[in-house]
């Protein structure tokens, strides 16, 4: 099977040849372990950080080992009681055909019951990460104004539909192309949307939330941080989920120029790790998944085929060509 390999460490914008595809052989599995045949792999903005050799919430990527990242696939044999071939499981070896994991590490899924690339998304990480980050760290409440940026991806996509579905007054979203801005006002019921491209994001947002902001759920950092502070109401608050806009950066990006607002606002500005809240992921699963059947809850994947175009797919990702979650297929 082909597996994707870092095998140097990128500077700035990562390059086609930090990277390698090998071909390696299919393992068998040994006792407690499954081999799995990948179906879908996730391609995710958090990889970017695992690319550098800097101790963070996950280790750095090894150079010269396969890289990591969710995936769902087929058990194709089985060296562990819980499960047998044809299951369907998600699992964290992905950017590879075949991977041999253990049985501890893997998690039954059924495609009876959603799309199996949906675990990657609406119902998978980034749909816990929207859900938890919105209810728990951000403190939503029932009439609140919340802004989200990324507002288009697959955190994004959600956070405002939830907040929408849980009675803000007002839901605002920023995304990068007008089709972006026109899917979140049409198909997703954001009260307003706008292009961060088309102009200074303070304004923008000043416009789109006349009244202020109560809930700024940040995806991208930089520029929107800086708007979003200074459009927060008194006892805003401020769910840090990413700051996607400085992931490529070389240089250290300047702060927010307003931060301190914070004192008069009285704001409470809070980072947020999926990791911390798998307590959430019962009720997230019911009650999302109820969303998700009834219609209540959209959602979109943009889908890239083929081993060959993960990097691609991953790097497309960041550069904004993914509507809702990026997925790779690799082909039921
Ligand atoms: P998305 O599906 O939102 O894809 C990334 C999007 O980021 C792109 O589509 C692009 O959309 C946007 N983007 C890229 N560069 C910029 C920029 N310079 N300024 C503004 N937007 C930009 O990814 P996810 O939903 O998976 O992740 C969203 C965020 O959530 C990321 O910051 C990620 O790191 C974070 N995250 C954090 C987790 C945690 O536990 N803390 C867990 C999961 C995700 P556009 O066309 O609009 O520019």
């Amino acid at each position: 099977g082909r597996e994707w390999h870092l095998v140097a460490r990128p500077h700035g914008w990562p390059k086609p040849e930090d990277f390698e595809l090998r071909e390696t052989e299919i393992p068998e599995p040994g006792d407690g372990q499954i081999l799995v045949r990948n179906i879908h792999l996730s391609v995710d903005p958090y990889m970017r950080g695992r690319m550098n050799d800097v101790k963070s919430y996950t280790p750095p990527y090894e150079l010269g080992k396969p890289m990591l990242g969710g995936a769902v696939g087929e058990v194709v044999a089985s060296g562990s009681d819980a499960f047998a071939a044809g299951d369907h499981v998600l699992h964290g070896l992905g950017w590879r055909e075949y991977a041999l994991v253990d049985a501890d590490a893997a998690v039954k899924v059924s495609a009876d019951v959603a799309p199996l690339s949906t675990y990657l998304g609406v119902l998978g990480m980034p749909g816990l990460t929207a859900y938890a980050g919105l209810l728990e760290v951000a403190s939503f409440k029932e009439g609140d104004a919340v802004f989200v940026s990324g507002a288009a991806g697959a955190v994004g996509s959600q956070v405002g539909q939830i907040a929408k579905l849980k009675g803000a007054s007002r839901v605002i979203g920023s995304a990068g192309s007008d089709d972006k801005v026109k899917l979140l006002v049409e198909e997703y019921g954001f009260d307003a949307a706008f292009n961060y491209k088309d102009g200074p994001v303070a304004e923008q947002l000043k416009q789109a939330a006349p009244d202020g902001i109560d809930v700024y759920f940040d995806n991208v950092g930089g520029e929107h941080l800086e708007a979003a502070i200074s459009s927060l109401n008194v006892h805003g608050r401020v769910a840090v989920c990413g700051m996607i806009s400085i992931y490529n950066a070389t240089e250290p990006t300047p702060a927010p120029r307003n931060l301190a607002a914070v004192i008069a606002k009285r704001l409470r500005i809070q980072g947020l790790l999926v990791a911390d809240h798998r307590g959430l992921q019962e009720q997230f699963v019911q009650e999302v998944g109820a969303w998700v059947r009834s219609g209540e809850l959209k959602y979109r994947e943009t889908v890239v085929e083929g081993i060959d175009n993960t990097l691609d797919a991953f790097l497309g990702m960041l550069r904004g060509e993914n509507t809702g979650k990026m997925i790779v297929t690799l082909g039921a």
